[in-house]
């Protein structure tokens, strides 16, 4: 600016000089010119009075000192009335040629006296004249030669050339300080507060629009301010993972989630996705995302299985970028799995007994019994049948269990149904010889009767049947600082450490023939497991192989 305002300013004042220059060499020229006509006049009035009083000898006389001279201011020419040069005062009159045919002698012969302007062949000088006819007919011829304007211009180069360099020297000084004065209030504006500043009145609707633009800048910086700590205490309670990227492919925001899922920090923020995840199958996602809008993949990170739900964002019909939301789906996942594995093993263990019961049904058909095995194959039919109900019975409650169908919680008193279970199953152990007994406090805990006593029955049963003959089980309702414990505890065959922790797993058994020949189903335990999870129950089970094996169950009181 302080360049433009230099320029113009040197530009102004050189035309100012330059045209003041001009029109002053005009004015003089002008000037001069008039004076000079008036002065020629009054030179040929006075000649002509000269010549008419002495001739010839009057001009030889005036011509003397500058006689023949080209350098003299006038010259005067005598002509006669037929054009003969009489006398000249720059030129012998013999020498010259007849002046008949001159344009001013002519017109003097005609109409008495004649003046006007000749050019010279270079345009740089020319000649002022008037000629008179005296009282004798013939023609007095003054003329002077000037210099045209153009030739006293470049007669005056020099000067002019030296006022001019000088006049722009001090043109651009002063043009520069002038720039630099007028800019200095425009550098010291104070943006931030306009309407404090004391500059040019010129100023002021432009500063004052300025202050407008602040106030709306700053009132929408807070709403965009409000919007993010909005968004950002949105996602930041995310369970969820959350990527924002750009339609580059850079990071523009990741939640708390996200960064524990990518073990990102928030300095990748600005970077593109590749640097916090190069996993290939995952950037192909969002690739794919970016050209057709949606993708999902679901990959494992620190063990634990995520879905990736990639979008494309679009504003205006144009893709602004990328929305990435990471979902934990590790239970879910493994929910689907256990029920697929479920399923499978439903099936096997119930074809297996459906099998029994129609291989024997067809040997008994068949006749191909003999009449005194017959009770054995029918008492087959009856153990595999039993064994399809108990199994049937136990999936029943297992997906009533996974389902949360349940009757309401009741105070159910736990040594009274660790009571009526043992009875249940005592003569069961007597049959074996086992020593079963219960023992403990009156102790009432929250929960569903019939569930609580299926999951003492499942543990008691389990005591009983992977006993040795002649064992013992015990059965032990306890209080301590933190809830109620019962605990069953047998002498049995125990379970190896390494299965210990899968004989909750659905179907899962230690020694599969042993537990079919006993009428289990590899149920009973998923079924403890859930029933304890149900009422908030801390499950623990300690076993030695040859020893026994003690499964607790504490209902917490806070829980
Ligand atoms: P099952 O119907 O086979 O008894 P469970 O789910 O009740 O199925 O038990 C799973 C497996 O855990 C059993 O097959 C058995 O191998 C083992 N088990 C359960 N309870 C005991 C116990 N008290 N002592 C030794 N092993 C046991």
């Amino acid at each position: 600016m302080t360049k433009k305002i230099f320029r113009s300013i040197l530009l102004a004042a050189v035309s100012v000089l330059l045209a003041s220059l001009v029109i002053i060499m005009g004015c003089l020229y002008d000037y001069y010119r008039n004076v000079q006509e008036k002065q020629l006049r009054d030179e040929l009035r006075l000649a002509s009075y000269g010549v008419e009083a002495g001739g010839s000898d009057y001009l030889e006389q005036l011509a003397s000192p500058y006689r023949f001279q080209s350098t003299a201011d006038f010259r005067l020419t005598w002509v006669a009335a037929d054009g003969e040069v009489l006398f000249d005062t720059h030129v012998p009159a013999a020498e010259m040629e007849n002046h008949a045919d001159r344009l001013e002698v002519k017109e003097a012969l005609a109409e008495g006296e004649s003046g006007g302007i000749r050019y010279s062949e270079t345009l740089t000088e020319r000649t002022l004249y008037y000629a008179q006819r005296l009282t004798d007919g013939t023609v007095l011829r003054i003329s002077i030669s000037q210099l045209t304007v153009f030739a006293l211009a470049m007669g005056m180069l020099q000067p002019i050339l030296l006022t001019a360099v000088s006049a722009v020297i001090l043109s651009a000084l002063l043009a520069h300080r002038m720039a630099k004065h007028i800019v200095a209030p425009l550098n010291d504006l104070n943006l931030d507060r306009p309407l404090e500043n004391d500059a040019y009145e010129e100023l002021s609707p432009l500063l004052g629009r300025i202050h407008q633009q602040h106030r709306q800048i700053e009132a929408q910086l807070r709403e965009l301010r409000r919007k993010t700590e909005e968004f950002e205490q949105i996602t930041e309670n995310m369970g969820e993972g959350l990527v924002l990227l750009d339609g580059k492919g850079v990071i523009l925001s990741i939640n708390p989630a996200a960064r524990m899922i990518f073990h990102a920090d928030s300095a990748c923020i600005g970077q593109e996705f590749l640097v916090i995840d190069r996993d290939h199958e995952i950037n192909l996602a969002i690739q794919t995302a970016r050209e057709g809008g949606h993708s999902e993949i679901r990959a494992v990170r620190d063990n634990r299985e995520y879905q990736f739900d990639i979008s494309q964002i679009t504003a205006d019909g144009a893709a602004a970028g990328t929305v990435l939301l990471a979902f934990d789906v590790t239970e879910q996942a493994a929910a689907e799995r256990s029920r697929r594995e479920f399923s499978a093993n439903v099936s096997h263990e119930l074809k297996t007994p459906l099998q029994s019961i129609m291989g024997s049904a067809e040997l008994l058909e068949n006749g191909l019994v003999k009449q005194e095995d017959i009770p054995q194959f029918v008492g087959v039919i009856r153990t595999e049948a039993a064994r399809l109900v108990t199994l049937v019975e136990d999936i029943i409650h297992l997906s009533q269990l996974d389902e949360g169908i349940a009757p309401a919680k009741e105070r159910v008193n736990l040594l009274e149904l660790a009571d009526s279970a043992a009875s249940a199953l005592r003569e069961r152990a007597e049959e074996r010889h086992i020593d079963l007994s219960v023992t403990g406090e009156n102790l009432m805990v929250d929960g569903v009767r019939s569930f609580l006593y299926e999951m003492l029955y499942n543990l008691i049963d389990n005591a009983i049947k992977y006993n040795t003959d002649g064992g013992r089980v015990e059965v032990a309702v306890s209080a301590g600082d933190t809830g109620t414990t019962v605990s069953v505890k047998d002498t049995g065959i125990g379970i190896p450490p390494e299965y210990q922790a899968r004989v909750f797993e659905r179907f899962f058994r230690v020694d599969k023939s042993r537990s079919k020949a006993s009428g289990g189903t590899g149920l009973g335990l998923s079924i403890v497991k859930h029933i304890a999870q149900y009422h908030h129950a801390d499950l623990s089970l300690h076993s030695t192989i040859g020893k026994g094996t003690d499964i607790s169950v504490s209902f917490s009181l806070e829980k």
